[in-house]
């Protein structure tokens, strides 16, 4: 067990370059993991077409190994590793964080002003094995498939941004049926919500969402659709508008629409990334409405683990597995999801 196959990104150009590479030495506060599957993420996608996003934010760290979204075994641990044990199946927390700045000592870790984040700026889970941080690995049970464990981390997030406030009783409006906006639906369902409604301008993505427990679903993208986006969801909430608007979309016509459809006092959690700066009526639309609005990311360490953790069984992640490969034909990975072809792409070494 010297050398191990991994996916790494070599070159400041679209693709990928698939070779042997020496398995990591671990340090004495982590563990070696044996990659059972390791899933394709939309930041996987941003490094792989080496857009303007991945030239700036891991320009410097190539060559490097990527991917962040595991499942696998323990094979070796470091003399100081605690809470993790060999043969233990686990995944990955992938903000690394430091444990000594201002937010780390304050309850924030995902927002950690040194954080680290797996397979970004460190070496990551496209291959046979990854170091990992003690701190960082997250014991699952051994019953839950890795196939299935590795898509946890956005299902984590997406846990993360329904969490931001209560949601049980409530009218919800979610934006953006990528993976993990419709993990939200499933989340919002399972957690009581009153009303779901979900916006998307792929029919096939809203299908995904229907199937997750969404109970209205609004195809937007077109012009004249675009337009009657609002007046739909006012229709569905008796003229109200939502309780909750959460967004994943990172389109700023999502974002005007969730916000003219939130009710006065509402909340709007935000996860999207946006290309680039916009205009918003923030008079009309945040201040006048005395609305809550906040932005997410990563997971809450590790309290939100802990909810994914009971969620999980009730929401059928499963069925969000479109496509499952060899880590060797990771190519057609990426193709599945270039040509949107895909929800969530497995990659089992
Ligand atoms: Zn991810
Ligand atoms: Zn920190």
């Amino acid at each position: 067990m010297d050398k191990m196959l991994s996916v790494w990104k070599t070159v400041p150009k679209e693709g990928l370059e698939l070779k042997d590479a020496p398995v990591p030495k671990i340090k004495d506060d982590q563990v070696l993991i044996k990659v059972k599957a390791t899933s394709i993420c939309g930041t996987d996608v941003h490094i792989y077409n080496w857009d303007e996003w991945a030239q700036n934010r891991v320009g410097k760290n190539i060559p490097y190994i990527f991917g962040h979204e595991v499942s696998g075994e323990v094979v070796e641990a470091g003399k100081n590793a605690k809470g993790v044990a060999i043969g233990d199946h686990v995944s990955a927390e992938t903000h690394i964080s430091c444990g000594y700045c201002y937010q780390c000592k304050t309850g924030n870790e995902h927002i950690c002003q040194n954080v680290k984040i797996l397979g970004v700026d460190t070496q990551g889970t496209f291959a046979e094995y990854v170091a990992l941080p003690c701190r960082n690995a997250w014991v699952n049970d051994k019953k839950l498939p890795h196939w299935v464990a590795t898509v946890q981390e956005p299902l984590g997030n997406a846990v993360h941004t329904v969490f931001d406030g209560e949601i049980t009783g409530k009218t919800v409006a979610i934006f953006g049926m990528g993976p993990i906006g419709v993990c939200a639906v499933g989340v919002c369902k399972a957690a009581g919500a009153e009303k779901i409604i979900a916006i998307d301008t792929h029919p096939s993505r809203l299908k995904f969402a229907k199937d997750f427990g969404a109970d209205v679903i609004i195809q937007d993208g077109s012009p004249e659709a675009q337009a009657k986006v609002q007046k739909q969801i006012m229709d569905e909430t008796n003229g109200l508008g939502t309780d909750v608007f959460l967004e994943f979309a990172g389109s700023p016509a999502a974002m005007k629409n969730g916000l003219a459809t939130l009710k006065a006092g509402g909340r709007a959690s935000i996860l999207g990334i946006f290309p680039k700066p916009f205009e918003m009526d923030v008079t009309n639309d945040i201040v006048f409405k005395g609305i809550r609005i906040g932005g997410i990311t990563g997971r809450k360490m590790f309290d939100t683990w802990y909810k994914t953790k009971s969620l999980l069984p009730k929401i059928g992640l499963e069925r969000l597995i479109t496509h499952r490969f060899r880590l060797s034909e990771v190519e057609k990975g990426f193709d599945v999801l270039k040509r949107k072809k895909g929800m969530k792409v497995v990659l089992e070494p």
